[in-house]
């Protein structure tokens, strides 16, 4: 299985994941246009696409989800049931309700099922958020963003993946001293919000274990942190854990990652 971050940030967020024959998006959040440029620089055909699984209905997650699923109409958008009504959503011609917490088999249509997924529920004021767990083969990713606060109970499931997509979105003193309107600031400080280097570091203490290989520290405010701040929470964490070996990356708006084996 192979994972890349087409984007990652408040302004769009892309996942593109290959297993076997099957191609997937875990959100599809930026515009079609942008959209079709980081296919291109990934050396992806669109119409290659098999599903896209969607964490949430804010639309630098959502976007694009549902024109793609209209333009494709062998392409599943899986969603939870509250967000089959929401107009990113609703034009796509093959809709699927996400049933969180159960492992769900999917593959290229009209063919044996090749990867599996499981939709965990976490704390963000899009209600419901979900993480995503995708299993191949014996290699397990996770993607998890847009987190309120660390949740050690319901991110039980996502622990000792092989690779983790984490969100580190801000360095809580560039926030507090920062010039975002109050009501932002708390929203974003708020449980609802979205995780601090320091709170990641929490939650990544939480979920690495032995199989973990590599680290992409994803959702990073660009003006409440630096990829060096969040960079260096990862690696004390990491090191504390005695996983020093740890490959860690940062995912970029403007620019595609590279081309993750899993
Ligand atoms: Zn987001
Ligand atoms: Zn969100």
């Amino acid at each position: 299985m192979h994972l890349q971050v087409l984007s990652s940030g408040s302004q769009g967020n892309c996942t593109l994941v290959r297993a076997g024959n099957t191609n997937l998006l875990v959100d599809a959040g930026l515009t079609i246009r942008e959209l079709g440029n980081r296919f291109e620089k990934a050396g992806f055909l669109p119409r290659g696409l098999h599903h896209i699984l969607v964490t949430h209905g804010h639309l630098d997650h959502a976007r694009s989800s549902g024109i793609l699923g209209k333009r494709h109409a062998h392409l599943t958008v899986h969603c939870c049931e509250r967000l089959m009504g929401n107009r990113a959503l609703l034009r796509a011609k093959r809709l699927q309700k996400l049933n969180v917490g159960a492992q769900m088999e999917i593959g290229v249509p009209g063919r044996d099922a090749e990867l599996s997924y499981t939709a965990v529920k976490i704390p963000h004021d899009a209600d419901p958020t979900v993480a995503f767990v995708l299993e191949h083969a014996g290699r397990r990713a996770v993607i998890l963003t847009d987190m309120g606060r660390p949740a050690k109970r319901e991110t039980a499931p996502l622990h000792d993946p092989h690779l983790l997509v984490l969100e580190f979105n801000h360095d809580e003193s560039m926030l507090r001293e920062g010039g975002d309107p109050p009501k932002l600031k708390q929203r974003i400080l708020g449980n609802g919000g979205h995780l601090s280097n320091d709170q990641a570091s929490e939650v990544l203490r939480d979920l690495a274990g032995p199989n973990l290989h590599t680290l992409v520290l994803a959702h990073l405010s660009q003006r409440n942190n630096t990829p060096e701040l969040a960079i260096a929470a990862a690696h004390g964490t990491l090191s504390e854990l005695g996983l020093g070996h740890v490959e860690v990356l940062v995912a970029l708006q403007d620019e595609i990652g590279p081309n993750l084996e899993v």
